[in-house]
């Protein structure tokens, strides 16, 4: 699988010769001119990394990449960020909105593929699957579907979000702090037993056409496996 690099830049000359450089390196590459599309995209495509343009029309890089930094699903995406703006108060503001790295324009371009190489390293591998399968339990990341067995499970943002996390890894226990600042993110206050009305409701919907799959662990949190039915929920 190639790595996905998505390019939000507004200058389509500048933004073409980089998809070019980008590609020779053996990369996918996503442009997108207009920053209004840029979240939607970063959430449904998946990109390794993102060059961010600072100026755009309509919302500013800056922004752009504070909401990357806001949304559960995808604030860890390396972003770095691209700009004509050279000073040190601007460099510190676009880091302290999240950005990985800064790019002042204008920039060489074997300097900006190495900045990328440094962020993918940090980056996971693509995954080649496009899907989450514990058990009879088939999570489809693309389409953002779950199945058991034949049966379509509808599932609310939420509880979507918190599968996806306990099916990444089957059999860890994820406490409810980790649940929380990763399934609602750290800019929202809620209070923990938020997690456990959502593990109730995932719960219901999961167990309609199977066994019990999430184990309560007590004191603790919660993890998706077999289990032998000891730990239940109190
Ligand atoms: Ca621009």
């Amino acid at each position: 699988m190639k790595h996905v690099v998505m390019l939000v830049e507004d200058e389509e000359a500048l933004a073409l010769l980089l998809k070019y450089n980008l590609e020779k390196e053996g990369y996918d590459v996503i442009w997108e001119a207009r920053g209004n599309k840029a979240l939607a995209e970063v959430e449904k495509a998946r990109p390794s990394v993102v060059i961010l343009d600072w100026m755009l029309p309509e919302i500013s890089g800056v922004e752009i990449c504070k909401l990357i930094r806001s949304k559960p699903d995808i604030k860890t995406t390396p972003i770095i960020m691209l700009t004509a703006k050279g000073e040190e108060e601007d460099k510190i503001k676009g880091l302290s909105a999240g950005a990985d790295d800064y790019v002042t324009k204008p920039f060489s371009i074997p300097e900006l593929m190495a900045r990328v190489k440094t962020q993918l390293r940090r980056a996971p591998e693509p995954q080649d699957e496009k899907e989450f399968v514990f058990e009879d339990i088939r999570m489809d990341l693309g389409t953002k579907k779950v199945y058991r067995g034949e049966n379509y499970i509808h599932l609310g943002p939420t509880e979507f979000r918190l599968l996806r996390m306990l099916m990444e890894t089957p059999g860890k226990v994820y406490s409810r702090e980790f649940l929380l600042k990763n399934v609602w993110g750290d800019n929202i206050y809620v209070e923990s037993r938020t997690v456990d009305v959502h593990i109730r409701r995932l719960r219901k919907s999961l167990n309609q056409f199977g066994p019990d799959y999430i184990r309560t662990v007590r004191a603790t949190g919660y993890s998706i496996d077999r289990g032998d039915g000891s730990e239940t929920e109190e």
